[in-house]
């Protein structure tokens, strides 16, 4: 992998009670595909009848045609986009994952990483259970398939509570469709209501695009079950303190998407602001690097009241596909994606703003590429802290010897990438800008584990050093 970001993990979406459940899971699918465009899949059902699809690259190419709409039949559905993050990437691991059961069929999308999978997975291959993918998502479908207890939802209920790690998930079976978030609610889920008909999806804009009402956020330990009688909740998981990712608002979340009860797009606003309380820069214009680091840079800018400039533009026709195969591609780097506006930085002191700074490759040629425009001085401020670990929790991170702050001093990162100024949101800023304290670190309102290296979810297949029984990517 030679990506300079974090990559994103998953997507969910599910609905029950419409006419169109098919053509509205791709459409909500749409919206969510920044948060997974490696493959998508989606899984309708009528009562015992089921039907799904499922491909390779982005749902606009896969899922709007007549002929696959038609084949996707159906009141309810649930769909998943996907980036591997436990898995390789092959057919066998697209969800949503399904199966036979005693009770019948059953279908299961996730998003988050199970921390106890492969533990898990031993134990199940060595009872005769035969698994079909990688996936870790598939230790749930064995859980429930092989609880003792009498109904679905207790089954569910049953194997819920043997998983470890981050998990939101939908479920749809004959009856309707369940929804529920692990005990830390570490990855987001939302509830909205379209007509008659109940939908939940990963982020609020997936609700927005077909014109759902945002309900409420379904709770850190809750299950929720949709049916023809409503929703019903329960809360029967053990109650752990709130660990959602902190992550999801720096650069994961869509910035018109409201996250736990707050708008991504202000909170990446108010990073940019904290930013300019705790690093002043005298300097000429403040230019974003597209597209992530603009809520952080016009922060910046209005606090410190130097203009905000698009100095950078991005190429919106080159698409990752063109970048990532080949070599030769890749060598003419960073030029095929952005251009320096040189009526913005030529003979000015720039202030580059970013979301992250992983590897530090791209920061560099984005410096050079300032720089190449005649800037007289190049600053890069980061809009989070140094990510220093890599998450277990369902981002695809690169390995902790691949991020450039866990063996760098920022001294020498701001050598590599040849900036005249590298700086970092601290920890407590970052809290400061989306909480409006500092961070509590006896027990921190969320999941920064990429930052502090402490990790609020017991990491037992690692700590067991419970090695994969098959390759993971
Ligand atoms: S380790 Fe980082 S990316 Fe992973 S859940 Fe925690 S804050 Fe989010």
């Amino acid at each position: 992998m030679t990506y300079d970001h974090f990559k994103d993990e998953c997507g969910i979406f599910g609905i029950f009670g419409s006419s169109d459940a098919a053509i509205n899971t791709a459409l909500g699918l749409h919206a969510l595909q920044h948060r997974g465009q490696e493959a998508a899949g989606i899984v309708v059902m009528e009562g015992e009848n089921h039907a799904a699809h499922f491909a390779d690259g982005l749902v606009a190419d896969n899922f709007t045609s007549q002929r696959v709409v038609k084949k996707l039949e159906g009141n309810s559905a649930i769909g998943h986009v996907r980036y591997s993050t436990a898995g390789k990437k092959t057919a066998r691991n697209f969800q949503p994952i399904y199966a036979e059961l005693s009770l019948g069929f059953l279908a299961l999308a996730h998003n988050g990483n199970l921390t106890n999978a492969q533990t898990l997975r031993r134990r199940l291959i060595s009872k005769g259970a035969i698994f079909q993918s990688t996936m870790d998502t598939e230790v749930i479908i064995h859980l429930i398939a092989l609880s003792p207890k009498a109904t679905l939802h207790e089954k569910i209920i049953d194997a819920v509570s043997q998983i470890e790690g981050a998990f939101s998930l939908v479920i749809i079976h004959k009856d309707g469709v369940i929804a529920l978030r692990d005990p830390h609610g570490v990855r987001p889920l939302s509830l909205g209501k379209l007509g008659d008909a109940y939908v939940v999806a990963s982020e609020t804009c997936a609700l927005d695009i077909i014109g759902a009402k945002f309900e409420r956020d379904i709770e850190h330990g809750e299950m929720i079950s949709i049916d023809k009688n409503g929703v019903k909740s329960v809360s029967p998981f053990a109650k752990h303190s709130s660990k959602f990712c902190i992550f999801e608002y720096v650069y994961f979340a869509r910035p018109d998407s409201v996250v736990e009860g707050k708008a991504v797009y202000e909170m990446r606003k108010n990073i940019g602001i904290e930013l300019a309380h705790e690093i002043k820069i005298d300097a000429d214009v403040i230019v974003p690097v597209p597209d992530s680091g603009v809520p952080a840079a016009i922060g910046y800018a209005l606090e410190s009241k130097i203009p905000f400039e698009l100095g950078i533009i991005r190429n919106h026709y080159v698409g990752r596909t063109f970048i990532e195969p080949t070599d030769k591609i890749r060598h003419f780097g960073v030029k095929l994606k952005h251009n320096a506006n040189l009526a913005v930085v030529k003979g000015k002191r720039v202030v580059l703003v970013d979301d992250s700074l992983v590897r530090g490759t791209t920061s560099k040629k984005i410096v050079q590429l300032i720089r190449d425009a005649g800037a007289k001085e190049v600053h890069m401020l980061i809009a989070c802290p140094p990510t220093i670990s890599p998450c277990f929790y369902g981002v695809d991170t690169p390995d902790k010897k691949d991020l450039v702050a866990s063996h760098l001093s920022i001294e020498k990162i701001r050598q590599m990438i040849g900036a005249d100024t590298l700086a970092y949101i601290s920890i407590d800023g970052l809290y400061r800008a989306i909480t409006k304290t500092k961070r509590n670190n006896e027990n921190p309102q969320y999941c920064d584990a990429c930052f502090t290296d402490q990790y609020p979810i017991r990491l037992t297949d690692k700590v067991g050093e419970v090695a994969p029984l098959f390759e993971q990517t």
